[in-house]
C-alpha cells in the first residue's frame, strides 16, 4: 500500500489531520490498533475552544456539535462558599467554548471521513514504523492476522502518550520535560441535569471539584482524590455527599442528584517532549505532551498541533519547500508550553496540595480574591481558556 501521509491514530489529532489533508487535495490512510464502537464510546475530554469550534465548522464537520453542543461564554470560580463568574464574552471580544463531548467529535470525525471515501484501517495490530530517519518511511502492522506494509512520503505519530511513535525516535535524541501530580480526579457521568448552566471550578478544604456537564439531561462531575484511588471504597452515595459539601455555598446552592452511569478515576501530569519532529516522522497531540485535565486543553492542543502540520504538509506538496515543516516543532513548542503554563497554574490555584502550609492556603485564597476581583487577572484566564491565537 502507498499514500502520501500515513497517520497512526484515530483519536483528535489523527482524524482532524486526514481530514486538513483531505481538503488540500494530499492523500493520507489512518491506522488505529482499537475498534470503531471502541474509539466512539471512550468517555474523554468535553471542552472545546473557540478556535477548535471554528475549524471543526469551517471543514464542514461542526454540524450536529451545533445543535447539541452547549456553547458557554463563562465558567464559575468557587471558594470561600461564594461563586464569581469569569466572563469570557466580555473579556475576550465575544468568544467562548463548546461543550460537546470527545467521543461525539469523534463519532462526527470518523463518519464524515468514511462518507469522503477516506481510509480508516480499524484493528491494526503490532504497528511499528521505520525508514523516516531517509527517505522511504515506511509503516508496517497485521490487519486480520495478516503483515502488511504502507509506504508513505511521511508519518504523523497521533498514536496518543502510549502509543508507538515516540518510541521509536533513537536514543538521544527527545528530551522529556515531567511533573506528576500528588492527586487524581475521580470523575462521573450522572443522569442528573446540571445544577448549573455554565462549569463550575471549586476550591474548597476538603480538595477541588468540578461541575460540568454533557447535556441539559447529564452532568459530569470530578473530584480530587489519591492518584490511585481505590474506586471501591466509592459508592455513589459517598460521591455525592462529598460533592455536595465541596460545592456548598453561603446561600445553600445543592447539586441535583441522580443515577451514576460511569466512574473513573485519571492521574494528573505534565509531560512534554522535544522536539516533536524526527526526519519525516511528526508527533502530534498526547504522543507529544500531556497537560492535567485542569485547563481543559489536551484536545485542542492536539487539534492545534496538527494544523501546524498540515500548513507544513500543504507547502511541501504545493512547491517542495520544508521551510515550514522543518520548523513544525518549534512553532507547536512556543504554543505547547504557553498551554502547559496555563494549564500548571490552573491545577496551583485550585487543588489542595498534601504538604500545604497554612501559609501556602492563605496565598491560594489571595491569589483567587485577585483573580475574581482584577480585570487584568480575568482576561488573562479568559483569553488562555477560551484558547490562545494560532500563529
Ligand atoms: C481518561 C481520560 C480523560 C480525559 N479527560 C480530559 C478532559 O476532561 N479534558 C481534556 O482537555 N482532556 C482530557 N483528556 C485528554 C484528551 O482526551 C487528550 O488530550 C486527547 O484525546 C488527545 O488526542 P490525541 O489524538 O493526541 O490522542 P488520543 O485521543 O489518545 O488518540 C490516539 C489514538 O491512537 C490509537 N493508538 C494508540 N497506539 C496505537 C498504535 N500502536 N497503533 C495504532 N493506533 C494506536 C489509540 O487507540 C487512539 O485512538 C483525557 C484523557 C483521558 C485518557
Amino acid at each position: 500500500m502507498r499514500t502520501h501521509v500515513g497517520i497512526i491514530g484515530a483519536g483528535p489529532a489523527g482524524l482532524v489531520l486526514a481530514h486538513l489533508l483531505q481538503r488540500a487535495g494530499i492523500e493520507s490512510v489512518v491506522l488505529e490498533s482499537q475498534t470503531r464502537p471502541y474509539i466512539e464510546e471512550r468517555v474523554r475530554a468535553g471542552v472545546l475552544e473557540q478556535g477548535t469550534v471554528d475549524l471543526l465548522n469551517e471543514l464542514g464537520l461542526g454540524e450536529r456539535m451545533m445543535r447539541q453542543g452547549l456553547m458557554h461564554y463563562g465558567v464559575e470560580l468557587r471558594f470561600g462558599g461564594r461563586g464569581h463568574r469569569i466572563d469570557f464574552a466580555d473579556l475576550t471580544g465575544g468568544k467562548g467554548v463548546m461543550i460537546y463531548a470527545q467521543h461525539e467529535v469523534i463519532k462526527d470525525l470518523v463518519a464524515a471521513r468514511l462518507a469522503a471515501g477516506g481510509e480508516i484501517l480499524f484493528e491494526a495490530k503490532d504497528v511499528s514504523v521505520g525508514g523516516f530517519e531517509g527517505e522511504r518511511p515506511v509503516i508496517r502492522f497485521t490487519q486480520n492476522g495478516e503483515p502488511m506494509e504502507l509506504h508513505c512520503d511521511f508519518i504523523a505519530g497521533c498514536d496518543g502518550f502510549h502509543g508507538v511513535c515516540r518510541g521509536a525516535i533513537p536514543d538521544g535524541v527527545l528530551k522529556a520535560y515531567e511533573r506528576e501530580y500528588p492527586f487524581g480526579w475521580l470523575g462521573i457521568l450522572a443522569e442528573a441535569p446540571p445544577a448549573s448552566h455554565e462549569l463550575i471550578y471549586a476550591n474548597h478544604e476538603r480538595g477541588f471539584a468540578l461541575m460540568s456537564m454533557r447535556s441539559p439531561k447529564i452532568s459530569r462531575l470530578y473530584l480530587q482524590c489519591e492518584p490511585d484511588e481505590d474506586l471501591n471504597k466509592w459508592p455513589d452515595a459517598r460521591i455525592w455527599e462529598e460533592m455536595q459539601k465541596r460545592f456548598a455555598t453561603m446561600d445553600g446552592f445543592s447539586l441535583t442528584e441522580g443515577p451514576v452511569i460511569q466512574k473513573g478515576v485519571t492521574g494528573m501530569r505534565s509531560f512534554v517532549v522535544e522536539p516533536m519532529q524526527f526526519g519525516r516522522l511528526f508527533l502530534a497531540g498526547d504522543s507529544a505532551h500531556i497537560v492535567p485535565p485542569t485547563g481543559a486543553k489536551g484536545l485542542n492542543l492536539a487539534v492545534a498541533d496538527v494544523r501546524v502540520l498540515a500548513s507544513g504538509l500543504k507547502e511541501f506538496y504545493a512547491s517542495g519547500k520544508r521551510d515550514l515543516l522543518n520548523k513544525y516543532s518549534e512553532i507547536c513548542l512556543r504554543r505547547v508550553w504557553k498551554v502547559q503554563r496555563f494549564s500548571w497554574w490552573m491545577t496551583s490555584l485550585l487543588h489542595k496540595f498534601g504538604a500545604d502550609s497554612a501559609f501556602d492556603r492563605r496565598r491560594q485564597l489571595a491569589e483567587l480574591d485577585y483573580v475574581t476581583s482584577s480585570r487584568a487577572a480575568m482576561t488573562t484566564l479568559a483569553e488562555n481558556y477560551v484558547g490562545l491565537p494560532l500563529e
